[in-house]
């Protein structure tokens, strides 16, 4: 088989069959093909795209390219949430102990934030000594034991991935349905979940702007999942502001318990009832009224409140700071951003937000940067309210104090301030099955 033949038949628009699939894969992985080559068929698949089973094929051999979790253990329970990115976006850690509270098993790998978006392992590392690189039998054994165990990317989870998507990222191919489906739904297979919700966003702070694009992608995603034999559904969710009221990593941590302990309501609480009922119904095989009434109950109760403190002593963290979160270490400098003017919140634009809080030290532009736990954004006014001029917008919190200007300059111009008061957005657009 000739790699220049593959190319030359993707380009002319025809179908790759399993076999070429596989050879490419391979290939990408052990080095036998050249970055061109490999770029070039990026380039071919981006413009001809590919149909459903091209894209399971690819999927399927990139999930094997490397290491995969076995979680077959745990029989049909084990359920696992992906999103596709987002800012203040905290909704694993409430939803994790939801699920695992009523019986569902979440045993999952988490990412870092990278851009402007943030990630689940550098919250949880704002806990003290909680361990987020667990060995693979303690990651398992916790899962056994309490249900729950939350860690970083360890190990050599679909290494044809991380070799495609630096190659995408500078070949104009990141968005190309088929390579994104195969991207994440290869990650999401290799960590080894029976059942999979997808929580697909849309808006400024997402990878995909519109509900049609968003709904493309998640109906591609649903479709491999099950040809691969997952149980999945994904959900349509704003991402036009961020979720919630608080951007950064300790922070978000303490609005999630906040939640937890019923004493936050509103749109986070809301899209975290719907995620876990997705995945309650999934992991438990109840129809979804059954479902949301055991989410509903679980946080009602507190019995999520203590599986989440549960699971942070179990995996080393000083649970004190769950139980009284002013523990928390205060970002030495703040600075209140005022609204220029009177007027309804009409905008904000959550990827500069996002950008605002790495501006703080929350985030991190390169890879191996490192974070500031306390830094970032406590929102006052979200889209919709009423404000006057002098009103606080929102409070940026940092260590670096040089930072502050900038950062308050980049708040501002993310937010819209206008006369009308804006239309109400659902949080929720839609549900693929
Ligand atoms: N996220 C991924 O993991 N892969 C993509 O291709 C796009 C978003």
């Amino acid at each position: 088989m000739r790699m220049y033949d593959i190319i030359a038949k993707k380009r002319d628009g025809y179908e790759l069959n399993d076999d070429e699939i596989r050879f490419f894969i391979s290939g990408v992985c052990d080095g036998s093909i050249p970055d061109y080559e490999t770029s070039a068929l990026l380039m071919a698949i981006f413009l001809r795209g590919m149909d459903e089973r091209e894209t399971a094929t690819l999927t399927d051999a990139m999930a094997h390219s490397g290491d995969t979790v076995d979680l077959s253990s745990f029989g049909s329970l084990s359920v696992d949430k992906h999103s596709t990115g987002g800012v203040g976006d905290k909704t694993s850690l409430i939803i994790a102990p939801i699920v695992a509270s009523v019986g569902g098993v979440v045993a999952k790998m988490s990412g870092r934030g990278l851009g402007h978006t943030g990630g689940t392992v550098d919250k949880l590392e704002s806990i003290p000594g909680y361990n987020t690189s667990l060995s693979p039998e303690d990651f398992l054994a916790q899962a056994e034991k309490i249900h729950l165990s939350i860690v970083g990317q360890s190990g050599n989870l679909t290494p044809a991935d991380k070799k495609l998507y630096a190659l995408r990222d500078v070949t104009a191919t990141v968005n190309s349905i088929p390579l994104i489906t195969s991207s994440i739904m290869s990650k999401k297979l290799a960590a080894g979940s029976r059942s999979i919700v997808l929580d697909v966003k849309i808006g400024s702070g997402a990878f995909m702007k519109t509900v049609d694009d968003a709904e493309l992608l998640a109906r591609e995603m649903v479709k491999i999942g099950r040809l691969c034999g997952r149980s999945i559904s994904a959900l349509l969710t704003d991402m036009d502001s961020p979720l919630g009221f608080a951007v950064g990593n300790s922070i978000e941590v303490i609005e999630a318990v906040d939640v937890l302990r019923g004493k936050l309501h509103g749109d986070l609480r809301d899209v975290c009832v719907v995620l876990a009922t997705e995945m309650v119904s999934l992991a438990l095989e109840v129809p979804a009224e059954d479902a949301r009434s055991r989410v509903t109950e679980a946080l009602d109760s507190g019995a999520a409140f203590e599986k989440m403190k549960e699971w942070i002593k179990t995996q080393g963290g000083d649970v004190r700071y769950i139980e009284n979160t002013e523990l928390f270490p205060k970002a030495a400098h703040s600075l209140d951003v005022k609204s220029p003017a009177n007027g309804y919140v009409t905008k904000m634009d959550a990827e500069a937000i996002g950008i605002t809080s790495v501006m703080l030290g929350a985030g991190r532009e390169n890879k191996d940067d490192s974070i500031d736990h306390s830094a970032g954004i406590m929102i006052h006014a979200k889209v919709g309210d009423l404000v006057r001029e002098g009103d606080v917008l929102s409070t940026l919190y940092t260590n670096d104090p040089a930072s502050l200007e900038a950062a308050a300059e980049r708040y501002l111009s993310a937010v819209t301030i206008g006369d009308v008061a804006p239309a109400k957005k659902p949080l929720i657009y839609k549900t693929v099955r």
